[in-house]
Protein backbone atom coordinates (compact mmCIF):
# COMPACT_ATOMS: atom_id res chain seq x y z
CA UNK A 1 0.00 0.00 0.00
CA UNK A 2 2.70 2.37 0.77
CA UNK A 3 4.37 1.53 -2.71
CA UNK A 4 1.27 3.06 -4.15
CA UNK A 5 1.21 6.02 -2.02
CA UNK A 6 5.19 7.26 -2.82
CA UNK A 7 3.67 6.82 -6.80
CA UNK A 8 2.01 10.40 -6.30
CA UNK A 9 3.20 12.34 -3.36
CA UNK A 10 2.96 15.66 -5.13
CA UNK A 11 -1.66 14.72 -5.10
CA UNK A 12 -1.39 16.17 -8.50
CA UNK A 13 -3.57 13.09 -8.58
CA UNK A 14 -5.80 10.85 -6.18
CA UNK A 15 -7.67 7.31 -6.82
CA UNK A 16 -10.86 8.26 -7.10
CA UNK A 17 -13.07 5.72 -5.82
CA UNK A 18 -16.50 8.11 -6.53
CA UNK A 19 -17.85 11.32 -6.45
CA UNK A 20 -21.07 12.63 -5.69
CA UNK A 21 -23.13 15.59 -4.01
CA UNK A 22 -25.55 14.56 -1.31
CA UNK A 23 -25.96 15.39 2.49
CA UNK A 24 -23.62 14.72 4.96
CA UNK A 25 -25.35 12.03 7.04
CA UNK A 26 -22.92 11.75 10.33
CA UNK A 27 -21.74 13.67 12.97
CA UNK A 28 -22.02 17.23 13.83
CA UNK A 29 -22.39 18.61 9.96
CA UNK A 30 -25.48 16.13 9.34
CA UNK A 31 -27.80 17.41 7.40
CA UNK A 32 -25.43 19.21 5.09
CA UNK A 33 -25.46 19.73 1.32
CA UNK A 34 -21.76 18.61 0.55
CA UNK A 35 -20.05 17.01 -2.78
CA UNK A 36 -17.96 14.02 -1.29
CA UNK A 37 -14.97 12.72 -2.49
CA UNK A 38 -14.28 9.10 -1.46
CA UNK A 39 -10.60 8.19 -2.27
CA UNK A 40 -9.13 4.96 -2.52
CA UNK A 41 -6.72 2.80 -0.15
CA UNK A 42 -7.28 1.70 3.15
CA UNK A 43 -4.87 -0.44 4.93
CA UNK A 44 -6.33 -0.04 7.98
CA UNK A 45 -8.48 -3.23 8.24
CA UNK A 46 -11.59 -2.59 10.97
CA UNK A 47 -13.27 -5.72 10.94
CA UNK A 48 -16.72 -3.95 10.45
CA UNK A 49 -15.81 -2.09 7.27
CA UNK A 50 -18.89 -1.13 4.91
CA UNK A 51 -15.94 0.58 2.35
CA UNK A 52 -13.88 -2.30 1.89
CA UNK A 53 -14.59 -1.77 -1.81
CA UNK A 54 -12.18 1.30 -1.13
CA UNK A 55 -9.35 -0.72 0.33
CA UNK A 56 -7.32 -1.43 -2.47
CA UNK A 57 -6.08 1.99 -4.66
CA UNK A 58 -5.04 -0.22 -7.81
CA UNK A 59 -8.51 -0.51 -8.29
CA UNK A 60 -9.63 2.66 -9.21
CA UNK A 61 -8.34 5.37 -11.56
CA UNK A 62 -5.75 8.32 -10.54
CA UNK A 63 -7.70 11.22 -11.69
CA UNK A 64 -6.30 14.11 -12.17
CA UNK A 65 -6.95 16.22 -8.87
CA UNK A 66 -7.82 19.80 -11.01
CA UNK A 67 -10.52 17.71 -12.92
CA UNK A 68 -12.28 16.87 -9.49
CA UNK A 69 -11.84 20.23 -8.39
CA UNK A 70 -13.68 20.96 -11.59
CA UNK A 71 -16.59 19.17 -10.98
CA UNK A 72 -16.94 20.23 -7.83
CA UNK A 73 -17.55 23.71 -9.42
CA UNK A 74 -19.89 22.32 -11.86
CA UNK A 75 -21.80 20.65 -9.03
CA UNK A 76 -22.33 24.50 -7.32
CA UNK A 77 -21.50 22.81 -4.08
CA UNK A 78 -20.30 25.10 -1.19
CA UNK A 79 -18.18 22.36 0.69
CA UNK A 80 -16.36 19.22 0.15
CA UNK A 81 -16.27 15.85 2.39
CA UNK A 82 -13.24 14.25 1.47
CA UNK A 83 -13.48 10.84 2.85
CA UNK A 84 -12.35 7.24 2.03
CA UNK A 85 -11.01 4.91 2.70
CA UNK A 86 -8.29 6.40 4.47
CA UNK A 87 -7.83 9.45 2.66
CA UNK A 88 -4.47 10.90 4.55
CA UNK A 89 -2.85 7.99 2.96
CA UNK A 90 -2.17 10.27 0.53
CA UNK A 91 -0.99 14.41 -0.34
CA UNK A 92 -3.91 16.66 -0.21
CA UNK A 93 -2.28 19.67 0.17
CA UNK A 94 -3.14 20.87 -3.89
CA UNK A 95 -6.88 19.78 -3.63
CA UNK A 96 -7.26 21.76 -0.53
CA UNK A 97 -5.36 24.90 -2.27
CA UNK A 98 -7.36 24.51 -5.36
CA UNK A 99 -10.81 24.16 -3.51
CA UNK A 100 -9.53 27.46 -1.35
CA UNK A 101 -9.05 29.46 -3.88
CA UNK A 102 -12.57 28.98 -4.83
CA UNK A 103 -13.79 29.59 -1.37
CA UNK A 104 -15.02 26.02 -0.83
CA UNK A 105 -15.25 24.50 2.57
CA UNK A 106 -13.08 21.98 3.08
CA UNK A 107 -14.04 18.29 5.40
CA UNK A 108 -12.03 15.61 6.02
CA UNK A 109 -13.18 11.94 7.29
CA UNK A 110 -9.83 10.66 8.85
CA UNK A 111 -8.63 7.97 11.23
CA UNK A 112 -5.91 10.38 11.66
CA UNK A 113 -3.42 7.52 11.43
CA UNK A 114 -1.54 9.17 9.00
CA UNK A 115 0.30 12.55 8.81
CA UNK A 116 -2.43 15.31 7.99
CA UNK A 117 -1.92 17.52 5.12
CA UNK A 118 -4.15 19.97 3.37
CA UNK A 119 -6.25 22.56 5.09
CA UNK A 120 -9.13 21.77 6.59
CA UNK A 121 -12.29 23.63 7.68
CA UNK A 122 -13.72 20.82 9.91
CA UNK A 123 -11.56 17.42 10.78
CA UNK A 124 -13.73 14.44 11.74
CA UNK A 125 -11.29 12.04 13.55
CA UNK A 126 -12.37 8.91 13.92
CA UNK A 127 -10.05 6.74 15.69
CA UNK A 128 -9.18 3.11 14.70
CA UNK A 129 -7.97 0.52 17.04
CA UNK A 130 -5.91 -1.35 14.41
CA UNK A 131 -3.83 2.28 13.84
CA UNK A 132 -4.53 4.71 16.29
CA UNK A 133 -4.38 8.52 15.85
CA UNK A 134 -1.06 10.92 15.50
CA UNK A 135 -1.26 13.14 18.34
CA UNK A 136 -0.96 15.92 16.41
CA UNK A 137 -4.48 15.02 14.47
CA UNK A 138 -5.85 14.57 18.36
CA UNK A 139 -5.45 18.40 19.23
CA UNK A 140 -6.93 19.77 16.39
CA UNK A 141 -9.61 17.63 15.58
CA UNK A 142 -13.02 19.41 15.46
CA UNK A 143 -14.95 16.10 15.76
CA UNK A 144 -14.29 12.74 17.23
CA UNK A 145 -16.50 10.07 16.22
CA UNK A 146 -16.28 6.92 17.73
CA UNK A 147 -17.61 3.89 16.00
CA UNK A 148 -19.14 2.09 19.36
CA UNK A 149 -19.62 -2.08 18.26
CA UNK A 150 -19.96 -3.32 21.89
CA UNK A 151 -19.55 -1.88 25.38
CA UNK A 152 -15.62 -2.21 25.33
CA UNK A 153 -15.85 0.86 22.83
CA UNK A 154 -16.54 2.98 25.39
CA UNK A 155 -13.54 2.92 27.03
CA UNK A 156 -11.59 3.57 23.70
CA UNK A 157 -13.94 6.69 23.19
CA UNK A 158 -13.15 8.32 26.46
CA UNK A 159 -8.92 7.81 25.89
CA UNK A 160 -9.54 10.05 22.86
CA UNK A 161 -11.91 12.21 24.25
CA UNK A 162 -9.01 13.06 26.91
CA UNK A 163 -6.88 13.75 24.03
CA UNK A 164 -8.60 15.78 21.97
CA UNK A 165 -9.28 19.99 22.62
CA UNK A 166 -11.93 20.81 24.94
CA UNK A 167 -13.65 22.22 21.88
CA UNK A 168 -13.64 19.63 20.31
CA UNK A 169 -17.73 17.76 19.45
CA UNK A 170 -18.21 14.08 20.89
CA UNK A 171 -20.10 11.75 18.86
CA UNK A 172 -20.66 8.11 19.37
CA UNK A 173 -22.03 6.25 16.49
CA UNK A 174 -23.31 2.88 16.49
CA UNK A 175 -21.83 0.19 14.03
CA UNK A 176 -23.77 -0.40 11.63
CA UNK A 177 -24.31 -4.03 11.62
CA UNK A 178 -24.71 -4.01 15.53
CA UNK A 179 -27.31 -1.05 15.59
CA UNK A 180 -29.92 -3.05 17.46
CA UNK A 181 -27.82 -4.30 20.16
CA UNK A 182 -26.07 -1.41 20.72
CA UNK A 183 -28.58 1.30 20.64
CA UNK A 184 -29.37 0.82 23.68
CA UNK A 185 -25.96 0.34 25.50
CA UNK A 186 -25.27 4.24 23.59
CA UNK A 187 -28.31 5.72 25.15
CA UNK A 188 -27.49 4.72 28.57
CA UNK A 189 -24.09 5.61 28.23
CA UNK A 190 -25.11 9.03 27.07
CA UNK A 191 -27.33 9.80 29.60
CA UNK A 192 -24.69 9.22 32.17
CA UNK A 193 -22.02 11.06 30.12
CA UNK A 194 -24.14 13.77 28.74
CA UNK A 195 -21.02 15.52 26.67
CA UNK A 196 -21.32 12.68 24.18
CA UNK A 197 -23.70 13.20 21.22
CA UNK A 198 -25.18 10.13 19.19
CA UNK A 199 -24.20 10.23 15.35
CA UNK A 200 -26.48 7.82 13.25
CA UNK A 201 -25.64 7.18 10.03
CA UNK A 202 -29.10 9.08 8.68
CA UNK A 203 -28.09 9.46 5.08
CA UNK A 204 -28.73 5.36 4.93
CA UNK A 205 -32.80 5.85 6.31
CA UNK A 206 -32.53 8.27 3.12
CA UNK A 207 -31.59 6.06 1.09
CA UNK A 208 -29.05 8.51 -0.59
CA UNK A 209 -25.40 8.03 -1.04
FE1 LIG B 1 -12.75 0.84 6.56
FE2 LIG B 1 -12.35 3.35 7.45
FE3 LIG B 1 -11.49 1.24 8.89
FE4 LIG B 1 -10.30 1.88 6.57
S1 LIG B 1 -10.36 3.12 8.46
S2 LIG B 1 -10.88 -0.19 7.24
S3 LIG B 1 -12.04 2.56 5.34
S4 LIG B 1 -13.62 1.78 8.44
Amino acid sequence: MEKERDIVTDGASLPVVEEFFSLQGEGFQTGKAAYFIRLGGCDIGCSWCDSRFSWNPGLHPMVETQSIIDRVIESGADSVVVTGGEPLMWTLDLLCKGLKTINICTFIETSGGYPLSGTWDWICLSPKKNMPPTSEICQIADELKVIIQDKSDFEWAEKYHGMVSRECRLYLQPEWSRFDTIIPEIVKYIKKNPIWRISLQVHKYMHIP
